[in-house]
């Protein structure tokens, strides 16, 4: 069995994806599980309507889980970013609990041109000194938003460097924030806080988000809660990379990933 935890549809600002398309995509590849975890993006709350896009995807998952209920789980979730920047946006979604699952995220670095997502940050312009002072607002972003808020699955570990050394090859190494970094693996271990293995990364990192160094080192913690995310936007995309991030898993020594229901995670033998 394999379960996708982490996909975008037409629900959220950057996909134009129908669920039912990622659905029949998701079939296609041999899943039985996937999540719908539309963006919640936090600091767009003061100009759109952020809350309606998800009731819907909540709605058309409602819907979509009984046409297809022979073939797939389809569990309702949602990925919230910026969550520690915006406590009074946060504090709407705690009420929430018709959701299978939260994934906590960092998208936007507040640096120079104030709050602004790493997606859309030119690299290529910035001194390596520069680098690393917007990679110590991520992770101490990161640090507080593990301290501070409720959620279930910490995504995309480490992901800027899709961007800084992916899209802009500047070779830039983590060495400075192993601390930090154990840091937040000790926390989401005590706190029973999921690590997704995020597999959209290996088209520009040939690698997961966290690497497998940093799985070790989870995995050397006590840290066994692993979900895999595919992070699609596009049906394409569904489960993408699932095989060779579960033989990594295997070599670590994991014999199990995770899907969660109703916010309570299941176990799946890998
Ligand atoms: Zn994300
Ligand atoms: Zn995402």
């Amino acid at each position: 069995m394999i379960a996708d935890m982490h996909t975008h549809s037409e629900f959220s600002h950057d996909s134009v994806c129908k669920i039912e398309d990622m659905c029949l995509a998701q079939i296609e590849k041999g899943t039985e599980i996937f999540a719908v975890t539309d963006h919640l993006d936090c600091f767009l709350y003061n100009d759109y309507d952020i809350f309606t896009p998800i009731a819907n995807a909540h709605k058309a998952v409602e819907e979509l889980n009984k046409r297809y209920a022979d073939k797939l789980l389809i569990l309702s979730g949602m990925e919230i970013g910026e969550s520690i920047r915006y406590p009074e946006v946060y504090q709407k979604t705690v009420g929430l609990t018709d959701y299978d699952v939260i994934i906590g995220s960092v998208h936007c670095v507040d640096y120079k041109n104030g709050l602004e997502p790493y997606v859309s940050v030119d690299f290529s312009k910035f001194t390596t000194e520069e680098v690393y002072e917007f990679l110590d607002i991520y992770f101490n972003d990161l640090l507080k938003t593990v301290d501070d808020i409720d959620f279930d699955i910490l995504a995309h570990l480490t992901c800027p460097m899709r961007y800084i050394n992916g899209k802009y090859h500047l070779g830039i190494t983590l060495e400075r924030y192993e601390q930090i970094i154990d840091t937040i693996l000790v926390k989401i271990v005590k706190k029973g806080i999921a690590l997704e293995v995020n597999t959209s990364s290996y088209d520009r990192l040939n690698s997961s988000m966290p690497d497998e160094d940093i799985l070790r080192k989870y995995y050397s913690m006590g840290g066994r809660l692993i979900t895999l995310g595919s992070d699609a936007h596009v049906a394409q995309n569904a489960s993408s990379n699932f095989k060779v991030a579960i033989e990594m898993l295997k070599r670590i020594g994991f014999d199990r990933v995770y899907y969660y229901q109703k916010r309570t995670p299941k176990e799946i033998e890998i």
